[in-house]
């Protein structure tokens, strides 16, 4: 059993001041291997202490030399991608493989596209030739909380670690209680490259105690969220009566709008990204909206590769999709797709249970229900797991309309080979961001979503952005 009642504080390792802890589980054994303290109100004061003292020294090095950190901890976190992919892959279920390139490799990749992003970045510019002596300073924020999930727990962190560092805010962090070892491994790679104590602290906690702790705390100027929606209006409450900022990265719905002259791989394309991670993605393309003239042999498309998808063990090599992440989260799933049939939608692929082979794991079959409406549970829950419902729509109007009809705002999809159609449909579409025909947005492009997704941004300058305020001034020599 492993026992990590140790948090990051003031550039030491120190022991937890509560007793409360959490049980590690792993997912594909439904086991427990270990447990992580749970921070209590003195062990958070403890980190905000040390950031606030730590903050106006690090505001005020010089940008480049708070990038040459930055530079440092991604060289470290080369170094210990083995370590951080299995810690990835034992705390949240994702199979070695996925943890290794996608999971893990984020790390480095955010820091790099972070690093590029800089480069000529001013921090104090000019208003405009009208106003010679005006200038706009971008200062840190000061200190940030930064509160993660475990679905992505290290490309998560690092978005917002990083970002933050470069801003020049000093920061505590409080990953998610399920995926505590992603981040301890973080911790021990920030310690390495030398950053100075107190610049970045982590505790571990739930969302009840450390979390709550740090949306109200006084000396905490911002809170940056990953999470449910349910979590940021409760984060949005505790920090009002403190007036900080709140950046929230919320759930989604998104849709992927399949036209009839979309590309031959677009429907087996939308299906393998839907089930992506077994389908726990904020992003995930979890409505696929088929135009009625090529409905009929898409379902048959979509049955036959989610039929095609391999479920397995996460500590297993290969590009199977692993368990989900609890058992909590595997009840819910079973419960949706039961609501699903009930609420009269057809089942293509998959269905309640776990997959054949399976009698213990948190195991989901990979399911695709057709004939969905857009009113079904199913359409508007986010279900976090690998469940796709299909809907027919006839025409344009009707796909942008469905697609909108949702709570959500944080990725849609579009597949057409129409340039012209494509761009009108992705202006139309209310989401933060739109990809379209299986092309990934670039390095560096925001991240994040509008409506109830939040409205947050990340990644490359709008990430680092958030961090700051805006500082106005006039009379400047
Ligand atoms: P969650 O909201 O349950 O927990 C996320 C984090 O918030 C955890 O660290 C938790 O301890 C903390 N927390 C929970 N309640 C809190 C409270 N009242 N006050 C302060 N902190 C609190 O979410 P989760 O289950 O860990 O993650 C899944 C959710 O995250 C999904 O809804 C998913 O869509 C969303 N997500 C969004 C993005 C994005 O960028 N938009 C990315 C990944 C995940």
């Amino acid at each position: 059993m492993m026992k990590m009642r140790r948090f990051y504080i003031d550039g030491r390792w120190v022991a937890s001041r509560a007793t409360a802890e959490q049980v590690l589980v792993d997912a594909t054994t439904e086991e427990s291997f270990g447990v992580v303290a749970l921070a209590g109100d003195a062990d958070v004061d403890a980190a905000v202490a040390a950031a606030k003292k730590a903050f106006p020294a690090w505001a005020a090095t010089d940008p480049a030399a708070r990038l040459t950190f930055v530079e440092k901890m991604r060289e470290v976190h080369l170094i210990r991608t083995e370590d951080m992919a299995k810690a990835i892959s034992q705390e949240m279920g994702a199979p070695i493989d996925l943890a290794r390139a996608a999971q893990a490799g984020a790390g480095p990749r955010h820091m790099a596209n972070f690093v590029n992003a800089m480069k000529g970045f001013d921090f104090v510019r000019p208003l405009g030739d009208h106003a010679p002596n005006d200038r706009i300073a971008l200062e840190p924020v000061g200190v940030a909380a930064l509160i993660t999930p475990w679905n992505w727990p290290i490309s998560q962190i690092t978005l917002k670690v990083a970002a933050a560092l470069i801003a020049g805010c000093t920061v505590v962090l409080k990953p998610s209680e399920i995926a505590p070892l992603s981040a301890i491994v973080f911790a021990e790679i920030v310690e390495a490259s030398g950053l100075p104590a107190g610049v970045f602290n982590l505790v571990n906690g739930d969302g009840a105690g450390a979390g709550n702790r740090l949306a109200t705390h006084p000396d905490v100027d911002m809170v940056s969220f990953t999470g449910s929606t349910r979590a940021g209006i409760a984060i949005t409450r505790a920090a009002a009566d403190s007036l900080k900022r709140v950046a929230l990265e919320l759930g989604g719905k998104g849709a992927n709008l399949v036209f009839a002259d979309a590309d031959e791989m677009a429907v087996e394309r939308g299906v393998r990204q839907c089930f992506v991670n077994s389908g726990q993605n904020c992003n995930a393309p979890a409505r696929m909206l088929v135009e009625r003239p090529i409905y009929e042999r898409s379902l048959e498309t979509a049955a036959r590769v989610a039929s095609s998808i391999v479920v397995g063990p996460s500590s297993q090599p290969g590009p199977h999709i692993g368990p989900v992440v609890s058992g909590r989260q595997f009840e819910r799933i079973q419960g949706l797709i039961d609501t699903g049939i009930e609420e009269g939608a057809s089942l293509v692929a998959g269905g309640p249970g776990r997959p054949a082979g399976f009698d213990r794991g948190y195991f989901v079959q990979p399911t695709v229900f057709a004939d969905v409406a857009n009113d079904m549970t199913i359409a508007r829950e986010e279900i976090f797991g690998p469940v796709l419902s299909i809907i027919p729509f006839d025409g344009e109007e009707e796909a942008i309309a469905i697609a909108n009809d949702t709570p959500y705002g944080l990725t849609n999809y579009v597949q057409s080979q129409d340039g012209e159609r494509r761009n009108r449909v992705a202006r139309l579409l209310r989401s933060g961001m739109v990809e379209m025909n299986g092309q990934p947005r670039g390095a560096g492009s925001p991240f994040g979503g509008v409506k109830a997704s939040g409205r947050a941004r990340e990644g490359g300058r709008w990430g680092i952005a958030e961090f700051m305020d805006v500082k106005s001034i006039s009379g400047w020599g």
